[in-house]
């Protein structure tokens, strides 16, 4: 059997909430004076199980760790710590995503918020040097029904940040409830400011939702599986290299599919479409990007060559502005 290799792995697709980990949840919880849960109710709280039902039941594990992550110490602690475990999961490069306006409870604001989670970037950077894994962060806008002003703040929020550790915008939650084409207008701003931004796509909703997502002018998809039920679609994004951003252990907590056999990787790689292998959330589905490339593998039969090429994919589609160091991501392999 092949062996995914346990260096230059990218995780393209990563939540800092649901990828809190058990140890941290716990210092946080003390540091801050609320309740400490361990063991088995720790879990509960924290991760989905076998009965997970769908993509509204999996977004339930995000309240308690969120709850955690409401001071600007905990944010910057928070991406400081996920740093340090994927370069420890032999990862060198990662775009770590959250959505500001969700860190709001005592107080914050998004500017706030997003200045400590770059502070966590640039603590880990200085403690390394040349020696560490680069990322950047990803910030996520949210489906919901009065968050306009929200959204359009996060997409501020990002500007002021840009490339200053800020590399992209998102649109993440609910999709089947909050349809893409409600959230023009924060993704026309974003365009206007000329910041790079994927979309979860194809999820929960159909091939429609990914085809706003690109009238949008979206550069990845989240997700995107849904995408066959739709043959110009898997052309248009063949023909364009719009990278999708897949998370199998994910899908399959949210019962998109009922058996990893189902996976369509193989569908979507002969289709000629530039497919990623990520987390989407360490915790929630409890997974590692090379435990997913590894899945992929022993499930498919893949070998060094399409596990290479999964990487490459990875490195191809990261939202650096600087072509030099993308080119270095691929040379550290
Ligand atoms: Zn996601």
């Amino acid at each position: 059997m092949m062996r995914v290799p346990k260096e230059g792995l990218i995780d393209l697709h990563v939540h800092l909430d649901g990828s809190l980990g058990f140890d941290l949840a716990q210092k946080l919880a003390a540091s801050q004076g609320m309740e400490v849960i361990s063991g088995e109710a720790l879990r509960a709280r924290m991760q989905v199980t076998e009965n997970c039902r769908n993509l509204n039941d999996y977004l339930t594990k995000f309240d308690y760790p969120l709850s955690l992550m409401q001071t600007e110490e905990a944010v910057k602690t928070s991406v400081y710590e996920l740093l340090k475990i994927q370069a420890s999961q032999g990862l060198v490069y990662s775009e770590i995503r959250f959505a500001p306006q969700l860190h709001r409870q005592r107080g914050l604001t998004q500017r706030s918020v997003v200045a400590a989670a770059v502070g966590g970037l640039e603590k880990y950077r200085s403690e390394t040097g040349a020696e560490g894994m680069a990322a950047n962060l990803i910030l996520c806008c949210m489906r919901g029904g009065d968050n306009r002003d929200e959204n359009m703040e996060t997409v501020s929020a990002a500007e002021e940040f840009f490339g200053r550790g800020v590399c992209g915008l998102d649109l993440a939650g609910a999709e089947a409830l909050f349809p893409t084409g409600n959230f023009e207008d924060v993704f026309k701003l974003a365009g206007e400011k000329n910041i790079p931004f994927t979309i979860h796509a194809g999820e929960a909703d159909g091939p429609e939702s990914i085809w706003k997502a690109l009238e949008f002018g979206a550069k990845r998809i989240g997700h995107g599986v849904r995408c066959l039920e739709d043959g110009e679609l898997v052309r248009y994004l063949a023909e364009n290299k719009i990278p999708l951003e897949l998370c199998p252990t994910s899908n399959m907590n949210t019962k998109i599919f009922h058996h990893i056999s189902e996976y369509p990787l193989l569908r979507l790689m002969d289709a000629g479409i530039r497919v990623t292998v990520n987390t989407d959330n360490m915790t929630v589905s409890g997974v590692t990007v090379r435990e997913e490339l590894q899945l992929m593998a022993d499930t498919f039969g893949l070998g060094e060559q399409e596990i290479g090429q999964l990487l490459r994919n990875s490195a191809d589609s990261a939202f650096l502005a600087d072509a030099d160091e993308k080119q270095r991501l691929k040379m550290k392999k």
